[in-house]
């Protein structure tokens, strides 16, 4: 007897585990869209172990789905494994869902901080956004995750935006899988999230626009604390030789050099050597790279990183940092060496007083800032942990080398080529990074 071709093996259903950093990024939606652009009934949910997956549908487009999941998984995803197996032959679902988790142990983990993604920096200075000037914008695909993660299950209760409920324009975005903002935990707005701020030290919020009286504070050569994601930094202009020796005196930071921010890699020459290293500078985890010093720098930059032949140089990565440098570029001209091409170039150093752990609550920064910063720009989103910038050396052949792997990159496990024997190990004294 003529066997006909099974319908099950045309249109069979599968079952796809995937496993990594798979929750909390966007992947849902992401397979949700994937799955049905391949014209694919199923569900997609988040388990104890990261995503299932069941497919149903033709061979061939299953297949594509496959691919293109590896291929377009959302930027902050990283899969570690896909297990796919067969599902029973049955009635196929009617369409793609996505499905309520699973309850469970949860073994997945949380990903690193993201820098503010492109599509939100666009709504950022975009005037028609609801978001424009929004210091405390992200989405699935940016923004802080670690750092304000208190538990697990990454959800909104359970992170630091749990006190902000979200307002219906918010709520609409964050239950629509086709948004960028479908179950983005942080997701806030002026009307319902946190709010920036700029005070000067020992006073109430000033009135009147944060990032332009930070600004003024800075060109007038103030030290101003400013709240970032892991942390606050101190800042200061840095062609300020007052400024940055009043920081170094008061920070009892003796001859230590200090990092520096730039808007953008064109600031960097003359005063440093970019070369290929510079490349490092756009890594996700946005790390501080130590860069050569170029002719110029003991005389734009003096007393920034004395006795020393790099400069450790990184970009904006939290939109107050964009909101800062966008409202420098907006100057008019006649303020000096704002007209420089290099524009804003602001010493960023963590604000701890010398030998003292990371500062991270609005309170305690105002005490234990108190003889340090002259004011302060911050919002009232809390850090749940603090996490100091990444610090990277370039090698050759493009490749980098932390020399503190810290935001955006923890906690991000590294994966060895082989297992060893289990090995406890500890860190130094002050910032402790302990793994097993
Ligand atoms: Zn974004
Ligand atoms: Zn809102």
């Amino acid at each position: 007897m003529a066997v006909a071709p099974s319908p099950a093996r045309q249109t069979g259903g599968e079952r796809l585990r995937v496993t990594g950093l798979v929750q909390g990024v966007g992947f849902r939606p992401t397979v949700w869209r994937l799955a049905r652009e391949e014209g694919l009934a199923g569900s997609v949910r988040n388990t104890g172990e990261g995503v299932v997956v069941e497919l149903w549908g033709p061979e061939a487009a299953r297949e594509r789905f496959r691919r293109r999941l590896l291929a377009e998984a959302p930027p902050l995803a990283r899969i570690d494994g896909v297990a796919a197996e067969a599902l029973e032959a049955g009635e196929a679902p009617a369409d793609f869902r996505i499905e309520a988790s699973g309850r469970g142990p949860t073994t997945t983990g949380v990903v690193p901080d993201a820098p503010v993604c492109a599509d939100c920096l666009s709504e950022l200075f975009d005037p028609g956004n609801r978001r424009y000037r929004y210091a405390c914008l992200n989405c699935t695909h940016c923004g802080p995750r670690y750092t304000i993660t208190e538990a697990i299950p990454y959800d909104r209760a359970n992170t630091a935006l749990a006190g902000f409920p979200l307002c219906p324009a918010c709520r609409g975005e964050y239950e629509d899988p086709a948004d960028r903002r479908f179950h983005a935990q942080p997701t806030a707005c002026p009307r319902c999230g946190p709010t920036l701020i700029f005070r000067e030290a020992g006073a109430e919020p000033a009135p009147g626009d944060a990032v332009a009286a930070a600004l003024e504070a800075l060109i007038a050569g103030q030290i101003v604390a400013i709240k970032g994601i892991g942390g606050y930094h101190l800042a200061v202009d840095a062609r300020n030789p007052d400024a940055v020796a009043r920081l170094r005196g008061r920070k009892d930071r003796g001859g230590k050099p200090f990092a520096v921010m730039v808007a953008n890699t064109a600031s960097l020459a003359p005063w440093v050597v970019p070369g290929e290293a510079a490349r490092h500078l756009s890594d996700p985890s946005r790390p501080v790279v130590l860069l050569p010093k170029g002719s110029r720098a003991e005389t734009v930059l003096p007393g920034i990183a004395p006795d020393l032949d790099e400069i450790g140089v990184l970009l904006p990565y939290a939109p107050v940092h964009h909101l800062l440098f966008h409202e420098a570029a907006g100057r008019p001209t006649g303020t000096g060496w704002l007209d420089e091409p290099q524009g804003l170039v602001l010493v960023m150093t963590s604000a701890n007083p010398g030998g003292e752990p990371l500062v991270t609550g609005n309170a305690e920064v105002a005490e234990r800032l108190a003889d340090i910063a002259d004011a302060f720009l911050e919002h009232d989103r809390p850090i749940l942990v603090g996490c100091d910038d990444s610090v990277l050396r370039a090698r050759g052949e493009g490749s980098g080398v932390y020399l503190r792997r810290s935001r955006g990159r923890v906690p991000a496990a590294v994966p060895l080529p082989e297992a060893g024997p289990s090995v406890l190990a500890l860190g130094g004294w002050l910032k402790t990074a302990p793994c097993l």
